[in-house]
């Protein structure tokens, strides 16, 4: 099966061919570890997870690499603020990331560089683009010139005025062009850093990538980039501006992926604009499969509109699947697998139309109990990275609020001893005040089962 994906390079649709098809190598931008993740931060995770899967699928071997940004001025300050190391604030960042991201579905990267472990990889990087002149030295600065490089601006299609005003950085004095990034900043003697011939400093946030990318997929040139479509620029383009030049020329990557953002009533979630939710927020009220499943319904490349209602929706599309995995409790599956689902996503990640076969299938494992549409339903679930649980248990699982499993279970006792004396008033109350709490009861040729939130 082949693979298809858009190339921000080229700003079409490409065949999919590795550089070398028996390793597959994949670098996607991770957080910077100051806050707990929004549900803006998880789509990237969630996209580029999925085509992770999708990968492993297709070729014998995936190096998938995300990194952490354990360095920069938001830690310092957030660290000031509360009085602590930033070593403190970043731990217990790291750790709710990867609790928030697996509770989403999201399997670990193969490797996960930090910025603060890399440092040594970087000015290495930086001194060799000073040795070639594509960067200089200037107050305690070491800046990147964009005019050393002709293909600046390549990925963004941005001409040089427009690139000057998305910076937003302030025209400092010692940079020779308005363009110029930093790669080298100098840090005062209470801010964390690192001697280097240029003084005691820290490195700009793009040189991490481009040193941390060559670093731990062992590669000048890597299969696929990714990120938010928010990272195109400045953050993309100096990534490749750094690599291109310190690797003498060569193709930093050879796919560009970015997914589109996260919005709410229109504008993107972000910290800044203080309209987002946490993952840890909503994961107290919605399984992490459903905001996974939400965050798939929509395309990668498209804005997704962030309702509580699309997460009502996407419980209630996982209900059905594990509606029919009940049923199926004692078919046992075959070796098929969801072709179908695998097509869709071999098409630029169709996640819609994967999710549509998703519930073909479904329909079709209700209407047959076989073992093919069994297994090809929970096939479709592994490459999308939901249907984890046991079907019980999913039907089990609350909020926290209302009634606890042993309250439920003893509902259910006294109402089966009310129907046996015959009080069906009795037991119909039973089963009412059991709704009205959020548990529907289903009475079965076995016996009366059980789920929340029905
Ligand atoms: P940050 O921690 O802000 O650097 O973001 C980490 C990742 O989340 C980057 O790949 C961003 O592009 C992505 N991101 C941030 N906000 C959103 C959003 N509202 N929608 C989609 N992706 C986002
Ligand atoms: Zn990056």
């Amino acid at each position: 099966m082949e693979l298809h994906v858009h190339n921000s390079m080229s700003r079409k649709k490409e065949r999919f061919e590795p550089l070398d098809p028996s390793h597959v190598r994949m670098y996607v931008c991770g957080p910077t570890v100051y806050d707990r993740a929004h549900i803006g931060n998880a789509r990237p995770v969630v996209v580029f997870d999925t085509l992770y899967r999708l990968l492993k699928r297709l070729y014998p071997r995936v190096t998938y690499a995300r990194n952490i940004t354990d360095i920069d001025d938001k830690i310092i300050e957030r660290a000031l603020e509360r009085g602590v190391h930033i070593d403190t604030i970043t731990e217990e960042t790291i750790a709710a990331y990867h609790a928030d991201m697996s509770a989403v579905g999201a399997l670990s990267p193969d490797a996960e560089p930090r910025c603060t472990r890399t440092v040594p990889q970087m000015l290495e990087m930086i001194g060799t683009l000073v040795d070639k002149g594509h960067a200089y030295a200037a107050e305690g600065h070491v800046l990147f010139d964009v005019t050393s490089f002709a293909d600046y601006g390549k990925l963004s299609g941005r001409s040089r005025d427009e690139q000057i005003a998305g910076s937003r950085v302030e025209v400092a004095p010692y940079k020779k062009d308005p363009g110029d990034f930093v790669l080298w900043k100098p840090s005062t003697p209470e801010q964390p850093g690192w001697d280097s011939k240029w003084g005691r400093g820290r490195p700009g946030w793009h040189i991490e990538c481009s040193a941390m990318a060559k670093d731990v997929l062992k590669a000048t040139t890597i299969d696929i980039h990714g990120g938010g479509h928010d990272l195109i620029f400045p953050h993309h383009e100096n990534e490749i501006a750094q690599s291109v030049c310190a690797h003498g020329g060569v193709q930093f990557s050879k796919y560009w992926m970015h997914n589109g953002f996260l919005v709410v009533n229109g504008e993107k979630m972000s910290k800044s604009l203080g309209n987002f939710f946490t993952v840890q927020d909503l994961l107290a009220k919605w399984p992490g499969e459903a905001i996974r499943l939400l965050l798939l319904k929509t395309h990668y490349r498209a804005p997704l509109d962030f309702t509580e209602d699309g997460l009502r929706e996407a419980k209630g599309d996982l209900d059905r699947f594990y509606t029919a995995l009940r049923a199926a409790a004692d078919v046992k599956p075959s070796a098929a697998k969801a072709d179908a689902v695998q097509a869709a996503l071999c098409d630029d990640l169709n996640t819609a139309k994967a999710l549509a076969e998703m519930h073909e299938l479904a329909r079709q494992l209700n209407t047959a109990r076989s073992p093919d549409a069994k297994a090809a339903l929970l096939d479709a679930g592994h490459l999308l990275g939901l249907l984890r649980s046991d079907p019980e248990s999913w039907f089990k699982q609350g909020t926290g609020a209302g009634p606890g499993d042993a309250e439920i279970e003893a509902a259910i006792a006294a109402r089966l001893a009310a129907r046996k004396s015959r009080d069906f008033a009795e037991a119909d109350r039973i089963r009412n005040d059991l709704k009205a709490k959020g548990v529907v009861l289903e009475d079965g040729p076995k016996g009366t089962t059980w789920k929340r939130g029905g």
